[in-house]
């Protein structure tokens, strides 16, 4: 998919400089030489880096980059005009990820731009990765630990299931029953005890850090990450 980049620039000459050697490089360019234009662009368009110019018409770069790291993320590249090193400083301070002195080489800019994409879209992954320990496919009423799946017995899967639908919150044994045994009287709590020594031993096969806590007299809760999916992918 063709990455698009917000260049928020008011002179009109370099603006067209720089959205020639990006598309050169084959990304997209939304271009506004205003800021306040620029923040709706952002808000509505799926932008994956920004250009902005210190010296806007209708407020500071430095501003309005303020403003977008109230709702956004995304990587931002200052191009300034005056080279003092405190300008640099203050831009690099609030949020920016580079900036680009004045004048510049559209080509060294678009060299920049890719960096910081393939920094941030490494960074992106990475987090991914780590924010998911578990997934749930309903579907076929698989976990995926790690990305692994887990081979479990039925109520060793709906034991697991509950507790990660809630992470951090504690259920008690008679909770477990109550939510989980198709006849909760005929069950007892050492039941729910033997169900999550075994489902302990199979997560530790793939990672020895035990994500399910015992809550001494109270009962167990699980401290994971864990996205659904229905369907299969
Ligand atoms: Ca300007």
């Amino acid at each position: 998919m063709l990455k698009c980049i917000l260049l928020i620039e008011d002179e009109s000459t370099i603006a067209d400089n720089v959205i020639y050697a990006l598309e050169t490089e084959g990304f997209h360019v939304e271009w506004q030489m205003l800021g306040h234009t620029a923040l709706n662009t952002l808000k509505q368009s799926d932008i994956d880096l920004v250009i902005l110019d210190v010296g806007l018409p209708d407020c500071s770069g430095f501003e309005l980059c303020k403003t977008i790291r109230k709702f956004s993320e995304v990587p931002i590249i200052f191009l300034t005009a005056r080279a003092e090193e405190i300008d640099r400083i203050v831009g690099l301070e609030i949020g920016g990820d580079d900036y680009v002195t004045k004048p510049f080489s559209p080509r060294e800019l678009s060299a920049r731009v890719k960096v910081i994409l393939k920094r941030s879209t490494k960074a992106q992954s990475e987090t991914q990765r780590i924010e998911t320990d578990f997934v749930i496919d309903c579907a076929k009423t698989m976990i995926y630990y790690h990305g692994i799946g887990l081979n479990l017995t039925r109520y060793e899967y709906l034991i697991l299931k509950t507790l990660l639908e809630k992470p951090q919150q504690v259920f008690s044994r008679e909770r477990l029953i109550e939510l989980i045994w198709i006849e909760p009287e005929a069950s007892f709590d050492r039941a729910v005890d033997t169900h999550i020594k075994t489902l302990r031993a199979k997560l530790r096969d793939i990672d020895a850090t035990d994500p399910i806590k015992t809550h001494r007299g109270f009962g167990y809760s699980i401290d994971a990450s864990c996205k659904q999916q229905s369907n299969g992918d």
